[in-house]
């Protein structure tokens, strides 16, 4: 069995703009160095599928995948980039690279449950943990995983399913749509303070929030995650789990203040299969959310991606 790599030449398309490090050359430097350190030939490439309008309303509002759609394809059609918020740029390739993201996170749900590879990765742009039911913020559209958590659970009948974020920055839209949904269990770790300022309280009890102090380092990180998502991880017993994979906690990421380095992508990787194994048949779907130096992006994701294969 096999971990999948979805991803699709769209998601290249999506770009806000010169100096903004949401870019496409992020998906590049990731496949550069899949290549390079020969990684690349122990993944099964997957095209990842455009995601049906209904995969998108169980985890967002209609009105909002409708508005956001018009918006969206309007900006394609006149060729010129809107402003969403301050960081968040429309661009003409966003809407054919959005549903792309959020595409393949189904897709690769549907492939792990059907046993067709052993878990995924996702290798997509936008991200998606800061969108929120009825608003697109902080470079974020559509809410990749919890598209394909809502998935899992409401069409594919699972009746228990963890959402892991270890992104530097509070997933905000992924707890705006989750919290109170007993379903899913979401364990996260992100720095606070830091945007979107928000996680410092959880909004249900089915969050554990795990804020991280500024300059911390990978061994507080670990013990904080030992400590506070293990148990509840084991407790929960999920039936599969999906990360919100954001390597911009990284020592070398200039968005964040956080000190991990490649040994901890390796090592939070490894406990969160752990869990997998145990209750889930090792089922893990992974996609990409920040991670905006690009030499460090690209090896933390070979270090995440080679737990994943079992290398
Ligand atoms: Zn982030």
């Amino acid at each position: 069995m096999t971990t999948a790599f979805y991803s699709h030449p769209d998601c290249r398309g999506h770009d806000m703009g010169a100096g903004h490090p949401e870019c496409p050359a992020r998906l590049d430097a990731i496949e550069d160095h899949l290549i390079a350190t020969g990684l690349a030939v122990a993944l099964e490439r997957r095209e990842a599928p455009a995601v049906e309008m209904a995969a998108l309303g169980r985890a967002h509002s209609s009105g909002f995948v409708a508005e956001l759609r018009d918006v969206l394809e309007r900006v394609a059609a006149r060729g010129e980039p809107c402003a969403i918020d301050p960081d968040t740029v429309a661009a003409p390739g966003t809407w054919a690279a959005a549903v792309r993201a959020a595409g393949a996170a189904v897709a690769a749900t549907d492939a792990v449950i059907d046993g067709a590879v052993a878990n995924a990765f996702c290798a997509v742009r936008p991200p998606g943990h800061h969108a929120t039911r009825d608003h697109a913020m902080g470079f974020c559209f559509f809410n990749n995983v919890a598209v394909a958590a809502r998935h899992a659970l409401d069409v594919r009948g699972l009746e228990r399913v963890a959402i892991v974020d270890f992104d530097v920055h509070h997933g905000n839209g992924t707890e705006d749509i989750i919290a109170g949904d007993e379903r899913v269990l979401m364990v996260s770790i992100f720095q606070h303070p830091l945007y979107p300022y928000s996680g410092a309280v959880p909004m249900g009890t089915n969050m554990v929030n795990v804020p991280v102090p500024p300059y911390s380092r990978g061994a507080q990180v670990r013990e904080l995650i030992e400590a506070n998502w293990m148990e509840r991880l084991d407790a929960f017993a999920p039936e599969m789990i999906f990360v919100s994979a954001g390597f911009d906690a990284h020592r070398d990421d200039d968005l964040g203040q956080l000190g991990l380095v490649e040994a901890d992508y390796t090592w939070i990787t490894q406990r969160v299969k752990a869990v997998a194994d145990k209750h889930a048949q090792g089922r893990i779907v992974s996609c990409l959310e920040g991670g905006y130096n690009l030499g460090a992006l690209a090896r933390s994701v070979a270090a995440h991606l080679r737990v994943l294969i079992g290398a």
